[in-house]
């Protein structure tokens, strides 16, 4: 059976620390789909079209990751397309409180879906979409952060 994952997020925006994790998953699945999680009630700084673009342009050399939108459950998402797995990064035992109800919520949904958590790279340990939309905000420069160009 194809071994499909899942990575899901905001991606408000897609960052270094979010690539690195992709660019680990490839070498583990054979397809990782970046699925962006867009919420109707909840404004972006960085819409989900421009998201897309730049994520599937960030790797167009890479045939076995695509990029979607999604507006339902996460583990719903999972079961339509086939994905056994969620990719998920770990910077923190921050993140790692939060995770661990989510994994274990989306397997409560759907039995079969295992959560494979990927921990972050020091380098990027301290980027955040937060952080990155903050600096943005104040015109610091962000293309350190980031694996595309801003408008
Ligand atoms: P969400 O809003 O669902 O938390 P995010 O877009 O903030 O989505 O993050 C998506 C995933 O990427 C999460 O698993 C998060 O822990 C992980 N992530 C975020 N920033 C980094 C980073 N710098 N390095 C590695 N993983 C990260």
């Amino acid at each position: 059976m194809k071994k499909i994952a899942l990575f899901p997020g905001s991606f408000d925006p897609f960052t270094k620390g979010h690539e690195d994790i992709v660019l680990r998953g490839v070498k583990m699945f054979d397809e990782v789909i970046i699925a962006i999680g867009v919420n109707s009630q909840k404004k972006r700084t960085f819409s989900a079209d421009f998201m897309v673009e730049a994520i599937t342009n960030t790797f167009k050399n890479y045939p076995t990751v695509k990029v979607i939108c999604y507006e339902e459950l996460t583990a719903h998402l999972a079961k339509k397309i086939g994905a056994n797995y969620i990719l998920r990064g770990l910077r923190n035992t921050i993140d790692f409180e939060y995770e661990n109800t989510i994994a274990q919520a989306n397997q409560y949904i759907y039995n079969e879906l295992e959560t494979v958590f990927l921990i972050t790279a020091p380098t990027f340990s301290f980027i955040s979409s937060t952080i990155v939309r903050e600096l943005y905000k104040y015109g610091e420069d962000v293309s350190q952060l980031i694996p595309y160009k801003l408008p």
